[in-house]
């Protein structure tokens, strides 16, 4: 562990030993109306946009304009094969092997087509095992999907729930629940880093535990993906999605990520919503009437992908790429465990961290619970020149991006809170 102390120099100087500190520099930090940089909070909600991107952006434009349709095909980076460069850069992001990847559509799409392909009730086995507080979006899409094939959301759907008086869900309940469901259990799906209270669950005891009664297990990685290690693969993980404009900086609502184990992905008898850019590659523009699905995560796809928003994620892809994510991890611990260093110093007792205090539960949020707070604090903290991130009635997300914010925002960050709470909660 890092040895910190409260001093200003204590940050200065892990920011002067801190081996991915020149990646600041390469992204673009909102201002505040009098001209000064925000203190950067937010990674987990919009990620910042790198300075490159508007240059991989424009490259596409040009192409397009000089080209026309010939762009598809001629090219320093033709844009019919523009995600086959991406999708392994991805997959090393998540732990996937590369086949196993594809970028497509938008989280909440790409949870529609996945229940399509691994949602497989049969008989009694019908329910899908979920977190209780799992993001609105996630519960939205399941139900609405389970009506649409006439199943009963209500008698589907089965939750777990952090314990009476707890916030955190105990990986033993989880796998608990899923043991007691047995052979009424069609899949699990869970966050696999929870959005409100920034909880790592522990992807392979959940999995190991779904496929041993005989479900699929499959993950939502909003939050993991770009934050911390996910090794699907290797945690046999059946399915994954995620959004990039998170932690992966790749602009707002921009594709999102799926993958697909494997042994499902190159089985063309997977049930799934079709398209013809999930066709064989060698047979997609042949236009015949059967579809031959591509042998990989790419058999998902459905349209032709747009090439801006993909030139953006390659631009962020690549620091992320460049930088690694082992690198981005190991950052990731000593910054967010600095930042609760230093609010655990602030002795207030308004503020409560409800994520998890191991660094092995966690990714770089830290949620904080505040006392008879209200949202002046967090307005308060913009107007000081913060941006965090509020969740009503009581919460803030705070969520020190290892790739472009430094040991020194965390600490002016922890005094300006102390100097809100002070004047805020009393
Ligand atoms: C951010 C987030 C989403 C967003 O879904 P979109 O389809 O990209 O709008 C969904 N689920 C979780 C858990 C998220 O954190």
């Amino acid at each position: 562990m890092d040895k910190f102390d409260r001093s200003r120099s204590c940050a200065v100087s892990m920011d002067q030993k801190d081996p991915l500190a020149k990646y600041r520099d390469q992204f673009i930090f909102p201002k505040t109306e009098s001209g000064t940089p925000y203190i950067y909070l937010c990674g987990n909600s919009l990620g910042l946009q790198p300075k490159q991107t508007k240059d991989y952006i424009s490259e596409v434009l040009d192409q397009w304009a000089n080209k026309g349709v010939k762009g598809h095909f001629n090219g320093e980076k033709p844009w019919l094969d523009f995600n086959d460069r991406l999708n392994p850069m991805m997959a090393d992001i998540v732990g996937a092997l590369p086949e196993e990847v594809v970028i497509a559509n938008t989280l909440t799409v790409n949870l529609h087509l996945m229940m399509v392909s691994f949602y497989r009730p049969q008989g009694k086995r019908i329910k899908i095992l979920m977190e209780s507080d799992a993001f609105p979006s996630d519960r939205y899409a399941i139900a609405s999907y389970l009506s649409h094939i006439n199943v009963d959301p209500e008698e589907a759907i089965v939750t777990v729930a952090p314990r009476a008086g707890e916030v955190l869900l105990h990986t033993s309940d989880i796998v608990g629940r899923i043991e007691e469901l047995g052979d009424e259990l069609a899949l699990v799906l869970i966050g696999n880093t929870n959005y409100y209270t920034g909880q790592k669950m522990d992807l392979g005891h959940i999995t190991e535990a779904g496929h041993r009664v005989g479900a699929l297990v499959g993950f939502d990685c909003a939050h993991g993906a770009g934050n911390i290690p996910l090794d699907l693969h290797d945690n046999n993980v059946d399915f994954a999605i995620w959004c990039t404009y998170k932690y992966l900086n790749t602009s707002p609502g921009n594709l999102g990520g799926i993958y697909i184990h494997q042994k499902h992905a190159n089985d063309p008898h997977v049930p799934r919503l079709k398209g013809w850019w999930g066709e064989d590659k060698v047979r997609r523009f042949q236009m015949r009437d059967d579809f031959v699905p591509q042998l990989s995560a790419e058999g998902w796809q459905i349209s032709n992908p747009p090439v801006i928003a993909l030139a953006a994620i390659e631009s962020s892809l690549k620091i992320h790429h460049e930088a690694g994510m082992s690198a981005i991890r190991a950052k990731s611990i000593s910054l967010t465990g600095y930042l609760e260093y230093l609010i655990d110093e602030l002795q207030h007792r308004q503020v409560t961290v409800i994520t998890p205090r191991d660094p092995d539960q966690r990714g770089a949020q830290l949620s904080l619970l505040i006392e008879n707070g209200s949202k002046e604090i967090y307005d308060r903290l913009i107007s000081s020149g913060v941006i965090p991130d509020w969740r009503e009635p009581d919460v803030i997300r705070v969520s020190p991006a290892p790739l472009y914010n430094s040991y020194e925002d965390v600490y002016k960050f922890v005094q300006i809170l102390d100097v809100t709470l002070s004047s805020c909660v009393g």
